[in-house]
């Protein structure tokens, strides 16, 4: 269920974006989701079509990359792939001083816009500096 929180968090990060950029459309969406996060695909693409409708983004392609968990041992510096269940100990010398380097994040690497029509924006003027 949690995706539904991550989804709203996406999609405003992108309608921003969008917003910013002055884009009428939002095209594609690259996301980034560590395989830690415990986040289904599937879920943030039902959340997100659910949660865009009548945006900007609305119908705009996801485009979901997975990234790998990794670790950092502290102690013998050694770095190894992570995947859930996180065990909380490194496997090469057992410390339990470790990082988990990777596969923890959720963002929004870069989104595609489409602009408007040129003649469409009957706005004032543009914003200053
Ligand atoms: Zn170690």
């Amino acid at each position: 269920m949690h995706e539904l929180a991550i989804t709203q968090g996406i999609l405003s990060v992108v309608l921003e974006a969008a917003e910013a950029a002055g884009a009428r459309r939002v095209r594609t969406i690259d996301l980034t989701v560590g395989t830690l996060t415990g986040y289904v695909d599937e879920s943030i693409r039902f959340y997100f079509d659910l949660l865009s409708r009548g945006t900007p983004a609305e119908g705009a392609v996801l485009r979901i990359r997975r990234e790998p968990g990794e670790g950092h041992c502290q102690t013998c510096e050694a770095r190894f792939p992570v995947e859930p269940p996180v065990i909380p100990t490194c496997p090469f010398c057992g410390s339990p001083q470790i990082r988990i380097t990777g596969g923890t994040r959720c963002v929004v690497e870069r989104i595609e816009v489409e602009h408007g029509d040129e003649h469409s924006g009957c706005e004032g003027n543009p914003p200053g500096q």
